[in-house]
């Protein structure tokens, strides 16, 4: 009766918990969520009056698909001046969040049969839409032992010349691990051996608590095979904005502006203007938001340390933690189901980011100091 892809389609499973979640609420029950992957703050407010100056003003029309002329250019002028390489309007495509820069960079890139390596564990987006397209997932594995990151040596081996993108995400949804300056090297050597594309998803590149954040446009000689995937959601707390885009060659930008001619038409003519807003204004809102977020990180980290048969590393970016878990002598998918019914602790089993995150389970720790210390008391009396 549906279309044969639509079996090739995957989901996130985040919003399975959130409803089971949300079930057990309203049946009087006390959930603390620690399955969502968005800020609990307020978009800034600076943000929120552009917008409604921007509605007023009569930004409430269709508009170019690639996104409004002054959007790209400001969105150009951000990522020169933050990534310290040279990109121009054109380059720029304008979404209705990050997501699409996703699915339609791999609708343009990958053909039937073609391999594309994405992290694993990963955001699941990655291996869906692949399958999705007739491609070919290659997951390559982020380890514990080496803190997340790809080891380049297993990456040589995945590489060949059916490779036609490799997915990177640094800072990583869900371990919250980042590339070296280093690895990234590695990868793009890699990637210009075999004439392979990198969509680089660096929606969390503001989110990062040691070190700095190692873009690959660090890498010149990788921009005209690069996607560079980035977006307002997490870093002003704009997700329902909906309100992402991506910086690629002009020729690649043409084709995704046509899939979005094909689809949505264009962004939100007046969250765009909030997005210019976003980044030429005060970004002291967001920084504060950072400082929240490492306090909570240390918070949580520490905490689940102390609890037998769980073992956390301190990630260095991201909002999750990706603890361990195979002391308690359960599966993810146990532990995950024990936690929500018996504990009322959200959580997602590291499964939900491919099969190997077995092991592990995801906390956001997007939630108060107060709620995550509830949720760490209930986690120890359970367990
Ligand atoms: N990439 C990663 C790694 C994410 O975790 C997310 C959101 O959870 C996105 C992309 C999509 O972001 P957006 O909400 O802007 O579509």
């Amino acid at each position: 009766m549906f279309a044969e892809r639509m079996k090739r389609l995957g989901t996130e499973t985040a919003f399975e918990v959130l409803a089971r979640a949300k079930a057990m609420e309203a049946e009087g029950r006390d959930v603390v969520h620690l399955e969502i992957g968005e800020p609990d703050f307020d978009t800034p407010s600076n943000i929120i009056d552009a917008a409604v100056k921007a509605l007023k003003d009569g930004f409430t029309h269709y508009g170019p698909s690639a996104g409004l002329p002054e959007a790209r250019k400001v969105f150009a002028e951000h990522i020169t001046k933050d990534r310290g390489l040279k990109v121009d309007p054109e380059n720029i495509v304008i979404t209705p969040g990050a997501k699409p820069i996703l699915f339609f960079s791999i609708i343009a890139l990958v053909d039937e049969g073609d391999e594309v390596i994405y992290p694993n564990p990963g955001f699941p987006i990655y291996e869906s839409v692949i399958n999705f397209v007739g491609g070919k997932p290659v997951p390559i594995p982020l380890r514990e032992e080496n803190e997340f990151s790809i080891d380049i040596d297993e990456l040589k081996g995945l590489f060949n010349e059916k490779t036609k993108l490799i997915i990177i995400n640094s800072p990583q949804n869900p371990t919250g691990g980042v590339l070296s300056e280093e690895d990234m090297k590695g990868i793009v050597e890699l990637a210009i051996k075999y004439d392979a594309w990198i969509l680089s998803d660096e929606v969390y590149s503001k989110i990062i608590y040691d070190g700095q954040h190692v873009s690959i446009y660090n890498f010149p000689e990788a921009k005209d095979r690069t996607i560079l995937l980035e977006g307002h959601s997490k870093t002003y707390a704009m997700t329902g904005w909906r309100l992402g885009y991506g910086v690629m060659p002009k020729e690649l930008a043409d084709h995704v502006a046509r899939l979005q001619t094909n689809s949505t038409s264009c962004t939100a003519s007046f969250i765009q203007m909030a997005g210019i807003e976003a980044l030429t204004g005060p970004q002291d809102e967001s920084r504060k938001m950072v400082a929240e977020f490492k306090a909570r990180r240390d918070l949580i980290v520490d905490g689940l340390n102390e609890i037998p048969g769980i073992k956390c590393l301190r990630p260095k970016g991201a909002f999750y933690v990706f603890p361990n878990i195979k002391g308690t002598g359960k599966s993810s998918k146990e532990l995950e189901n024990l936690l929500l019914e018996e504990a009322g602790v959200a959580g997602l089993s590291g499964t939900s980011f491919g099969e190997y995150g077995e092991g592990y389970l995801r906390f956001s720790y997007a939630n108060s100091q107060e709620n995550i210390k509830k949720a760490l008391e209930r986690i120890k009396e359970v367990l």
